[in-house]
Order: structure tokens, then sequence, then C-alpha cells
């Protein structure tokens, strides 16, 4: 595959424009880059600090061109954009990553088919599009499991809880798509996850895999790293590289997965992106994965993804971020605001890195 390196003052083009847009164009800022943001929303948190922004809807095929013309690379930082767009825009400009990354992390079943084919482990599924393809999964698989929504889902949306008696036609009544996964429920011991990257030269990087809580299907703290045997630190690790290289990313991907035994991980999800559990690299490690997505979309060499400090991240939802003068002063907190205007329940405001530095480095 051939490198194309972009000089800094290149400008980086950026579809969505949320956080973890505006972490990357900080991220591309400290190397000399510019950024411009495609979002079709009002509120662009990562407008704030990039060089441009277009704010137009992503079928908006003349907006597309422009921006495509305007750009000399371009990345995403949401893996829903509609892969149309994607194709428009990479005729004239380059998109990592690409088209077919995001054709398959759309959508949960030919994700969960493709993650199978290439030999990972993922809890037991089927397809679902109607009540009777539903009591086939139910019989084949059973309960309790878990009906999802096979596209647009995130934080816990589009999907139902399945127990021993509840009712199949409200089921998915309540997830109301067309196209469902039913899973079977995997009893973890915790949920953890890999952030990976991969350059357009096929090298790969990953950092060490973090434990992830949630509250209400929300993120709420990454601990980093995982508390888990090296055996099986090292297996999360590098199921996410083979991950990585089967799927061809050009990018940085993470790889949520559940912890189901003393050896065993299956794999729930894949996000061609930064992704929140990596937030952490910002403060603790050598190389960021905002900024590794940086050097990755502009040919430049990966970075080293040494950690100097153990981290717990804690994200800052709706109104937790009034704590922020409490954690400006706590030494050693590492504030994060995101600079929405207007804070709502379950909204991702900002996060604050405790970091603890390692004993077992220099
Ligand atoms: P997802 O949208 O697939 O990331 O799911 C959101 C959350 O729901 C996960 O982080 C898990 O806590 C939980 N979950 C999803 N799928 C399953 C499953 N098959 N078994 C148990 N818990 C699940």
């Amino acid at each position: 595959m051939g490198t194309r390196r972009l000089p800094p003052n290149s400008t980086i083009g950026i579809f969505g424009g949320g956080q973890l847009g505006r972490m990357t164009a900080m991220a591309a800022a400290r190397l000399g880059y510019k950024c411009h943001i495609y979002a079709p929303e009002d509120d662009i948190p990562a407008s704030q600090v990039s060089a441009g922004t277009t704010r137009a809807a992503y079928d908006d095929a003349a907006a597309l061109e422009a921006f495509a013309r305007r750009v000399d690379v371009v990345t995403l930082e949401f893996e829903n954009i509609p892969v149309e767009a994607v194709r428009r825009v990479n005729e004239i400009t380059p998109v990592h990553p690409g088209a077919e990354v995001l054709e398959i992390c759309q959508d949960r079943l030919i994700e969960k088919g493709f993650l199978n084919r290439v030999g990972v482990a993922t809890a037991p599924w089927a397809g679902v599009s109607d009540l009777a393809t539903l009591e086939q999964a139910d019989a084949a698989i059973g309960r309790p499991a878990v009906l999802k929504s096979t596209r647009f889902g995130y934080d816990g949306k589009g999907q139902v809880a399945l127990r021993p008696g509840d009712g199949l036609v409200d089921a998915l009544k309540s997830v109301g798509a067309q196209r469902c996964i039913f899973e079977g429920f995997v009893d973890f011991a915790c949920e953890i996850s890999v952030i990976v990257a991969r350059g357009l030269d096929g090298a790969v990087a990953s950092w060490p895999a973090v434990e992830n809580r949630h509250v209400q299907h929300i993120l709420d703290t990454t601990i980093a790293p995982a508390e888990l045997s090296p055996a099986l630190a090292a297996k999360a690790e590098e199921i996410a590289r083979h991950v990585a290289q089967q799927i061809g990313l050009v990018g940085v991907m993470g790889v949520e997965m559940f912890v189901t035994g003393e050896d065993r991980v299956l794999v729930n999800e894949l996000a061609p992106r930064p992704h929140n559990s990596g937030h952490w690299t910002i403060d603790a490690c050598d190389t960021s994965q905002f900024e590794q997505l940086v050097r990755i979309v502009c040919g430049l060499p990966l970075g080293a993804t040494v950690r100097h400090s153990d981290a717990v991240m804690k994200n800052l939802i709706g109104d937790e971020v009034d704590a922020w003068p409490q954690i400006l002063a706590e030494p050693g907190a590492r504030l994060h605001l995101y600079g929405k205007a207007e804070t709502r329940p379950g909204r991702k405001m900002g996060h604050v890195t405790r970091l603890k530095p390692r004993k077992d480095r220099g």
C-alpha cells in the first residue's frame, strides 16, 4: 500500500463535529495541521477549535464535493456517516477509514458475521426480520437475550432485554426496527476495550486493554489498564490487532469486549474511530488515540503507545460537569470540557482523567 505523507499546514477534513472530532482537531493543531469539520448540527464542539466548518446534510452533493476539494485527506469521528457520502468524497480526496469498513461497522449483523468469519468469538446471535424469525432465534438461542436494532444503536438505544416470560411481540415493537439481531445474554465478569490503530502502510499499534463501567448504558468510568491476567490482556490486544488487519482498517478503532472467564473474551462491538474508552491516552501515554489518527491519515509513522501512568477516566455526564471548579482544584486531575452550549441529562459534557504514575518506569 502506498503512503502519501502530508506536510504540516495541510488540512484534514473530519466528518462529524462532536467531542471526538474536537479532540482530533486539537491533536492535529499541535502537529501543525488544520482541520475542517463537516457536520449537519448547529452546536458543533469541533468547530470551536477548527479552521473551518461546512454545516450541511450528509446527502448534500454540492457541499460534499466542495468539502472534498478544500481538504487534503478526510477522516471521521462517527461511524454512522452515510456510506454514500464517504464514497462521493473519496472520489476526490481519500477518506480513512473507508466505506468498506463503515459498511461492516454500521450494521450489527454484518459486523458479527465478519467477526465470526475471521475467527473472533462473539455472543451467539441470529438475524431477525419479523415475528417468525424472532421465534426461531428465541428457540435456537434461548433466554436471557438482548434484541437490538441492526443499525444506529448506541449507548443502549434501540435494544431491549428479553428475560424468561417476556413477550416477543412487545420486544419487537419496542425495538421498532425492521432488521434486528437477537443475541444471547453474556453473563460477563467485566467489560473491556482495546484501542487499536493501523497505518496506511499496514503498521499496527494498540494500547493496553481497559475496563469500562457503564451507568444507564452510558460509559461512566474507564480504568486503565484493566486488571486482567497478563495472558488475557495479551489476548485482548491480539484480537483487536487481528480485527484491524482483517477489516483493512486505516485509522483508529475501539474494540469492545466482554470478559467471560479466566481466559475468554467475546467481542461485542467495533467503533472505527477514536473511542470514549481511549480518552485516557491523551494524558497517560506517549501518543494519544487522537494524535495517532492524525499521524495515520497524514501518512506519518505511528507513535509509541507506551503509557507513563495508569489512569482512571471519568466521563462528566449531564450536570456532573458542574463539578468543574472542584476538579480544577484537585492536584493531578486533568479536566477536559467539550464546549457544549447546553447541558442535558445523559449528554457527555467533558471528562476528567486522574493519573497514577507507574512506579515500574524510569
Ligand atoms: P452495545 O450497544 O451493543 O454496545 O450494548 C450496550 C451495552 O449493553 C453493553 O456495553 C453491555 O453492557 C450491554 N450488552 C449488549 N449486548 C449484550 C449481550 N449480548 N449480553 C450482555 N450484555 C450486553
